[in-house]
């Protein structure tokens, strides 16, 4: 089984909810039979991402995240960073310096180290241009991006970025997403992913931050069995997210069984009440959608 579980469905600006950072878990069982996953992947960890991290831990079914009172960071055993932005990556600098200077293993002295996932174009900058500042000082030496993390660049081939894989079984695809325009399309990374269930063929899609594209998307979100798409509630003249209103010109059978996420604050005016309607509605945080069974 693998199952998604949002941390927040909220905006970078978001009050009222968490960042939009998900939990994915992937189980030889599932979560009725097993006290814990048997693998783990965060896509992404904002600033308000550790908060609700010790949120999550104290809900029901997520209690393998609590050591004590507080987030077990060791069980976060890998993270998918779909882009450079503060609501993305703002929470990993605690997540690392929690591993290495509260969690490290009190005899050895040694810290567990998650494994980071992204396509080059993003990990070279990562380090450089956001995390360096506050993770790079140590005392007695300046430390490096592997000193907190296994890195997995995933590969750019002709037809798209080399898939990897969670228990051998469920494939998680990456693939370039039209976020923001510097000068033009993609020149500023960013990326979604499609997750496959290599035993069924099943897929499930996942936006992260991108601005309407569709008819890029058609084929993957057609034959998805579910998709998550970020949305923006305010319409203005240079998005760069997809607008309520772009979403709404999807063919009815895709708006069905797409969840939206990454909104802002107002979701529960009476002006959305016919989201559920049309879409498969708002997507919840905190709860654990299952992806393939
Ligand atoms: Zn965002
Ligand atoms: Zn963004």
């Amino acid at each position: 089984m693998l199952t998604l579980t949002f941390l927040g469905v909220g905006s970078a600006f978001a009050k009222r909810n968490h960042q939009s950072n998900v939990l994915i878990e992937a189980w030889n069982h599932g979560p009725d039979k097993q006290d814990e996953p048997n693998d783990t992947m965060l896509i992404d960890l904002g600033g308000t991402g550790n908060l609700a991290l010790h949120e999550l831990m104290q809900k029901p079914g997520y209690d393998y995240l609590n050591m004590d009172g507080s987030v077990d960071y060791r069980k976060l055993r890998r993270i998918l960073i779909t882009h450079q932005h503060g609501d993305h990556i703002g929470g990993l600098e605690e997540l690392s310096l929690t591993n290495v200077f509260v969690q490290s293993d009190p005899k050895t002295g040694k810290a567990f180290k998650p494994q980071i996932i992204s396509s080059m174009n993003i990990l070279v900058n990562l380090w450089d241009t956001s995390l360096k500042g506050g993770m790079s000082p140590m005392p007695g030496r300046y430390a490096l991006l592997q000193d907190f993390f296994f890195i997995l660049a995933v590969r750019a081939t002709d037809t798209g970025y080399e898939p990897f894989q969670l228990l051998k079984r469920y494939q998680f695809e990456i693939f370039p997403t039209d976020h923001i325009q510097i000068e033009r399309k993609y020149d500023w990374p960013s990326n979604g992913v499609l997750m496959r269930d290599l035993k069924t063929d099943e897929t499930v899609f996942f936006s992260g931050d991108t601005r309407f594209d569709f008819e890029t998307y058609r084929g993957m979100m057609t034959s998805a069995k579910m998709n998550f798409h970020d949305v923006q509630l305010v319409e203005n003249e240079n998005p760069v997210h997809a607008s309520l209103s772009e979403l709404r010109t999807m063919p009815d059978d895709v708006k069905k069984k797409t969840f939206l996420y990454h909104y802002g604050d107002t979701w529960d005016a009476p002006e959305y009440d016919f989201v559920p309607e049309e879409f498969a509605g708002f997507a919840e945080p905190q709860r654990r959608y299952v992806l393939f069974a």
